[in-house]
């Protein structure tokens, strides 16, 4: 099977120390790139579909959205309570659990683990929060190894690449950019592209350095008050692998994945792999509740910027989040221009509301990142109100000057155009003519960053509003 395609892969948004992410260049560059760009929006849109085939089945999905939502209000208003709950249960349940402020405190509280152990090499299941916290990067500097156990994962690991997407992290990439980083990193064919083929490749080169490994780590999907059990669902069997292969587990947990009982974790069962990939369950659904005889469990539970957030007033839902990836697969911008183009751990329209409430300066920019069409707020499985939220951030960004002046001037001079009926009406005709007879290239241009992805559209003989006054005059009557 040929391999090597003639276009290569398109990579994410260039980083520039604490400037603001230059989202559309690297969109730019991703929209270049027909072959990954068709395959990306396919790929997406499939999963969009199917996800909505699964709603259609379940009668109640609008109640269970409904519920999903009010069990994470109620639990996000009762945080405190829970999350000792959880710890008391989990310390009977004999896990040694850990607090952590930030990522700095996450990354040393394992590292501290792995020493008393005497662990140099760590595999480990894709988590997010630990994508959040620097984690491999730190570990390096600890002179552990980290083996990434999820494929699509381990493949971004290779590529020295992080996820483009929180659930399928290698989404962006084309058989034939897999069989190159393969080729480079595991010596394999560079010329065969068969799925088959390069999954064995991976297997055989990755299987022993598991087998080796001296500890393992998981992220967590839900943590059960009740219970003081964790939950991790993965289609690969990977989080049971990395727990189960080594005599020392450590469960990485965001304060925010608690729920307080076994009956609201059948909620959020129900809909997570249904609203991320349109199928009815994970493969594996794998309950963590203790160590396994002879063996070490520690969980660290991690802030690193929750509670800011559970304090912002307009911003602090985005703490429902169940990291679904349903917004990404539905957003026209996420699709067209893959999840690096956002230069952020998160990205898409979840990631448009949560990378500000990391650092506002460099993720600036990202909230400008969408069309508003608002199908990220119909999709999600526990009712966020995205869109809202991302025009908030537009907001709140003007106002502390995290715009560039001149689009705080267009918005500025915009305002007040939209917020005058009568300045509105007489500005259209002249628009109008100058949308019919300006030459081509004082519209088209490199300023006009509206114009670079897209024609125009054709100005109407007259506006809704001269029709309607034709045929139903100043009253509103049928003429
Ligand atoms: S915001 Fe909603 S749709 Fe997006 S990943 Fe989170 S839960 Fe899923």
């Amino acid at each position: 099977m040929p391999a090597r395609g003639p276009e290569p892969q398109p990579r994410g948004a260039v980083i520039r120390g604490n400037h603001p992410i230059d989202q559309q260049e690297a969109a730019r560059r991703f929209m270049a790139a027909p072959q990954h760009l068709a395959m990306h929006d396919q790929r997406l849109w499939d999963l969009r579909k199917k996800r909505d085939g699964q709603k259609e089945i379940i009668e109640e999905w609008e109640d269970l959205r409904q519920l999903a939502s009010d069990i994470k209000t109620h639990t996000l208003t009762h945080l405190d309570t829970y999350l000792e709950q959880f710890e008391k249960n989990a310390i009977a349940n004999g896990v040694k659990v850990h607090w952590a402020k930030d990522a700095a405190e996450h990354n040393s509280i394992v590292a501290e683990i792995l020493r008393s152990k005497n662990a140099k090499s760590l595999i480990k299941s894709k988590s997010m929060l630990t994508e959040e916290c620097g984690f491999r990067e730190a570990m390096a500097h600890e002179g552990v190894t980290v083996v990434e156990t999820d494929l699509g994962e381990r493949i971004q690991q290779l590529d020295n690449e992080n996820p483009s997407h929180v659930v399928v992290p290698a989404v962006h990439k084309l058989r034939t950019d897999v069989a190159e980083v393969f080729a480079k990193t595991l010596g394999s064919d560079p010329d065969n592209s068969d799925v088959s083929y390069l999954t064995e490749q991976q297997r055989e080169h990755t299987r022993p350095l598991i087998l080796k490994a001296d500890a393992g780590m998981t992220g967590c999907n839900f943590a059960v008050a009740e219970t003081g059990s964790v939950v991790v669902c993965t289609n690969e069997g990977n989080a049971d692998l990395s727990a189960n292969t080594t005599g020392l587990h450590i469960v990485s947990m965001g304060i925010e994945k608690i729920i307080p009982n076994l009956n609201s974790l059948a909620v959020f069962v129900r809909m997570l792999s249904r609203s991320a990939l349109g199928s009815p369950i994970t493969q594996y659904t794998s309950h963590f509740r203790g160590p396994r005889r002879g063996a070490e469990m520690h969980i660290v539970i991690v802030d690193n910027g929750r509670t800011d957030r559970l304090g912002l007033e307009k911003f602090w839902t985005s703490l429902k989040c169940i990291r679904c990836g349903a917004c990404m697969n539905t957003c026209p911008v996420f699709r067209r221009s893959g999840g690096l183009s956002y230069g952020a751990t998160y990205a898409g329209p979840i990631g448009l509301i949560i990378d500000p409430t990391f650092n506002r300066h460099k993720y600036s920019t990202l909230p400008f990142s969408s069309t508003m069409n608002g199908s990220c707020t119909n999709v999600c499985p526990v009712k966020i109100n995205i869109h809202e939220q991302i025009a908030d951030w537009r907001q709140v960004l003007a106002e502390n000057h995290e715009i560039p002046a001149f689009k705080k001037s267009m918005m500025k001079a915009a305002g007040a155009l939209l917020a005058s009926p009568k300045l509105y009406r007489a500005s259209l005709p002249m628009a109008d003519s100058a949308l019919r007879h300006l030459p081509r290239f004082v519209l088209y241009n490199k300023l006009n960053t509206w114009t670079r992805g897209r024609e125009m559209p054709h100005v109407p003989k007259e506006t809704f509003h001269q029709w309607y006054k034709r045929t139903r005059g100043v009253d509103g009557k049928k003429k």
